[in-house]
């Protein structure tokens, strides 16, 4: 029997990464900037690695390259339409990520609907939509149902709410089925940006009382530049299509007049991209088959290794919108009252081998108001002002200890503060 740890699907690539520091100490590398970019996962490389040799045209070919490239992209979407539990009518689009998705979505709005968002939304989920009805950050999730309500009731016509599945900044998880059976009641439909969530947790349409869902292949585990937009075909078959040329189009005749592709043909014009389908594919059937809430367990135990370490760090003050309880993924972000938190970002890097990110997330309304919550300075787009630590799959306890007391020590002595000229935090 061999004593090597077993390999599994989602084991991190690059899992033993060292970095020299300048004392000359090497360390393992500490990823704790999930949130931005996750680390690829087995499944994901050996996905990619095995379809080289057959790579070819999708779509586009008679040689066994072409159909073989053809059916494992189609099976891709098969098994993604299966990930996010895609019902009957439902189609599941192939985008570069989740602001693409998102952008798909927008551009197939029926005229006459109008979209609600609130204001604590990553830009991917804000800047979309024509003319959006914007309603203030809420302070709780009964205030996000009870000022979703009051939006939907001054309404007249359709509604489409974009709400997030979990904060970017602050982890926090969004009451979306209580928003979702609100906004059907009205008759209004859903799109959940689950770029956060599905990293850390199933994502179901019907679970979630969704109608469409939108998700990053390079947040979850598999970064090869695809995301997805899944949920409901009449919207975005009657659209026009997102680019138009081959692919997109069915026939075109002589005067240039064109029969336009339905299904999702319609809104992937030109060649597709299949590695990043195919990864993002066989990430999702390896959490498929993974023990979902063993993986759940886990990270809430690194999560209250980090809080609790925390509050051992009297410089640093959590930020959150609906309260310390509220259920919450991977991710934290930390007001540093007296230090500048790109600074602070820096130093973990350079001196400790830790890598986390500082500034204000694509995120500004609410980083603004967290902030200022938080009593820091309040930031504009030039200043960082929050320190984000986001984990996942392969992150130890000792990574997080480590975060913890590197962090300490520097706040302690006021390091950040040492360095002037602070990274743009976008
Ligand atoms: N939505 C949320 C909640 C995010 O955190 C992000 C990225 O950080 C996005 C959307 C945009 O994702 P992408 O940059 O992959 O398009």
């Amino acid at each position: 029997m061999s004593l090597l740890p077993q390999r599994t699907d989602l084991d991190v690539v690059g899992a033993g990464l060292t970095v020299r520091l300048p004392g000359g100490d090497t360390v393992p590398f500490a990823h704790l900037d999930y949130a931005a970019s996750a680390p690829c996962v087995r499944a994901a490389a050996e996905a990619v690695e095995g379809l080289l040799p057959w790579y070819g045209s999708v779509h586009r070919g008679a040689g066994i390259r072409s159909r073989r490239s053809t059916q494992e992209y189609e099976r891709a979407r098969d098994v993604i339409a299966g990930f996010v539990g895609a019902r009957p009518g439902d189609t599941v689009v192939f985008t570069r990520n989740t602001t693409d998705a998102l952008n798909l979505l927008a551009r197939c709005l029926p005229a006459d609907v109008t979209t609600i968002v609130f204001d604590g939304e990553h830009h991917a989920n804000l800047l979309p939509w024509p003319a959006p009805l914007r309603l203030a950050t809420p302070s709780s999730p009964d205030a996000a149902v009870e000022t979703l309500e009051r939006a939907l009731r001054s309404l007249r016509g359709p509604a489409l709410l974009a709400v997030t599945g979990a904060s970017n900044v602050t982890g926090e998880i969004w009451p979306v089925r209580r928003l979702a059976d609100l906004a059907h009641r009205y008759g209004a439909r859903v799109v959940v940006d689950a770029a956060q969530l599905a990293p850390h947790s199933p994502v179901d349409l019907a679970e979630l009382g969704a109608d469409y869902l939108a998700l990053s292949g390079h947040k979850l585990y598999a970064p090869f530049g695809a995301g997805v937009l899944a949920g409901r075909a009449d919207w975005l078959d009657a659209a026009a299509p997102y680019l138009r040329g081959g692919g997109a189009s069915a026939s075109v005749g002589a005067a240039g007049d064109v029969t336009w592709s339905t299904g999702p043909a319609r809104h992937e014009g030109g060649t597709p991209n299949l590695l990043g389908a195919v990864s993002l594919a066989a990430v999702c059937a390896a959490l498929t088959r993974a023990d979902r809430a063993a993986l759940h367990d886990r990270e809430q135990d690194l999560l209250a290794r980090l809080r609790g370490g925390l509050t051992g760090v009297p410089g640093a003050a959590e930020v959150s919108l609906f309260g310390p309880a509220q259920p919450r993924v991977g991710i934290v972000s930390l007001a540093l009252p007296g230090n500048d938190a790109a600074a602070v970002a820096d130093r973990l890097a350079d001196d400790h081998g830790i890598g986390v990110r500082a500034g204000q997330f694509c995120a500004h309304p609410l980083t603004r108001r967290l902030t200022g919550a938080a009593g820091v300075a309040t930031c504009d787009a030039s200043t960082a002002a929050l320190l984000r630590v986001s984990f996942g799959l392969g992150t130890t306890g000792a990574d997080i200890d480590r975060f913890v007391g590197a962090l300490g020590a520097l706040t302690s002595v006021g390091a950040g503060r040492q360095l002037v000229g602070a990274r743009t935090g976008r």
